[in-house]
């Protein structure tokens, strides 16, 4: 089965392939949102010319399979962040998730994309003590900060429990309230978190809309090559040169790398110290697994994230134990005169030596786990999913967005590591790189390569 957001499009631009070598600006490596949106924001922002190589098609990897939620977020807990980076840069990269609506919302405007995106509020379900305390700390940094913020609603019987420095940051509901609002039958949720602001789309259809404008728009300054993997980079002080699969040479001034952190390909660099194999070592993956549901009544748009319902182990996002710990994450959305619900969360963890192919086997406990989840969901679902799919998610060792020039050589520079939430934040790296390409002198920030 395939996932509902490369079936709810059908592709009718013609792939064009790289044939011969080619000259230009700056060499974009991958078409997903990462890559199509770096494209628009150099070829707005900039006079640069611009060449996409995308070893399969447009928005085909982790773009065309996930589960199409745009949010302003990181997966890490804000509080974390805080606490390793400061209040200033964590405070720099809050206001920088929230002006990635923008971004999205100009782009949309700007290019007159007709895909549907619609708005929904997105709650997060905390079933245990470790969920509801972590986001008590996160409410409270954010609160700091100047971010607006829910209060997160906590049972009743538990405010007298909730420590002092939270208490201006709860509002006390019932176990019936937070069942009817998370939509569950499991009385065990202790308090959720409301109404942040999200949207559905399809992000694969997203991209293809970008490339087809910009092809169409920059017709001199782009070039789209689909089927062409980069096998090889070779960068000095004043250019690059990639080499395709097929044995064609691109040269360029820069490179950005929009891979997801996945790429197999072989970094030469003659500027200074070996890139290989410690940029290899940045990113590890997350195969996710999802379940959809078709259904003919109408229900309204939604997203909720159940945090806490497998033994929570509280690891933080980037330690070495654990990429994170897995949530169940659900939406429902119009599709194709239906609703369709996505469920998903399971993930299998693979290191960077992996190759990740489409055939990868959606395991059964997957399957399992998410449908003893559904047990408790209030709204009757088939027995039979209509869609069962998965998708590669890049984790970085920071557990953020890598946006950015490589310290060792600046001509490579990097927008990727989706950490679980990548479509918003790809904007907010497409927006510095053309900015940087630009000659501006970005204040530092938690997304900034280390050396
Ligand atoms: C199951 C799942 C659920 C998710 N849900 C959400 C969500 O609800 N909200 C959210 O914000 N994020 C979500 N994500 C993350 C989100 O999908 C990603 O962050 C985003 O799609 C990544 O976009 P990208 O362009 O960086 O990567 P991709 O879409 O993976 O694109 C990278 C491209 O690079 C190409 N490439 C790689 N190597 C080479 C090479 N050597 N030569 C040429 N091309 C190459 C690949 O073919 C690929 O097309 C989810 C991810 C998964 C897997």
């Amino acid at each position: 089965m395939q996932s509902p957001w490369i079936l709810e499009s059908p592709r009718t631009r013609k792939a064009k392939r790289l044939a011969s070598a080619l000259d230009t600006d700056v060499i974009i490596i991958g078409a997903g949102i990462a890559g199509m949106t770096t494209a628009f924001e150099i070829l707005k922002n900039t006079p640069l010319r611009v060449t996409v190589l995308e070893a399969g098609e447009v928005g085909g990897s982790a773009t065309g399979h996930n589960a199409g939620i745009f949010i302003a977020d990181t997966e890490r807990p804000v509080k974390s962040v805080y606490d390793e980076y400061g209040p200033v840069l964590t405070r720099a990269m809050l206001d920088e998730l929230r002006g990635s609506w923008e971004l999205l919302e100009s782009c949309i405007a700007e290019l007159g994309l007709a895909l549907p995106l619609y708005p929904l509020p997105a709650l997060l379900g905390l079933k245990s003590e470790t969920v509801l305390n972590e986001s008590l700390a996160d409410a409270k940094v954010r609160v700091e900060l100047g971010d607006q913020t829910e209060l997160v609603c906590v049972r009743e019987d538990l405010l007298a429990g909730i420590k002092e420095e939270y208490r201006h940051l709860v509002k006390g509901v019932s176990r019936e309230d937070i069942q009817a609002k998370l939509e569950v039958n499991d009385p065990g949720f202790l308090g959720y978190w409301p109404d942040r602001r999200a949207a559905a789309g399809n992000s694969r259809v997203l991209s293809e809309e970008i490339a087809a404008a910009l092809l169409g728009r920059y017709e001199g300054r782009l070039a789209l090559h689909e089927q062409t993997r980069v096998k090889r980079i070779t960068a000095d002080s004043e250019s690059v040169t990639l080499v395709t699969e097929d044995g064609h040479t691109v040269t360029g001034k820069y490179t950005v790398l929009t891979t997801n952190g996945f790429e197999n390909l072989h970094i030469d660099n003659h500027a200074g110290e070996p890139i290989d194999a410690s940029f290899h070592y940045e990113v590890r993956g997350a195969v996710g697994f999802m379940l959809g549901y078709l259904v003919k009544e109408t229900y309204s748009p939604v997203m909720a994230a159940y945090l806490g319902v497998w033994n929570f182990k509280g690891h933080p996002v980037y330690s070495e134990e654990a990429l994170e710990d897995p949530y169940i994450y659900l939406s429902r959305r119009p599709y194709d005169g239906k609703t369709l619900i996505t469920v998903g969360g399971p993930e299998d963890f693979v290191d960077d030596t992996s190759v990740y192919t489409p055939e990868y086997v959606f395991p059964d406990k997957a399957f399992k786990d998410i449908k003893d989840f559904l047990k408790t969901y209030r709204i009757p679902l088939p027995e039979k999913p209509d869609f069962m799919w998965h998708g590669l998610m890049g984790y970085t060792r920071s557990g953020l967005r890598l946006v950015g020039p490589e310290p060792k050589n600046p001509r490579i520079i990097y927008n990727l590591g989706c950490n679980g939430i990548g479509l918003l934040p790809s904007f907010i790296g497409a927006n510095r790189i053309a900015r940087l390409l630009l000659g501006e002198k970005l204040p530092p920030s938690v997304f900034d390569p280390k050396g």
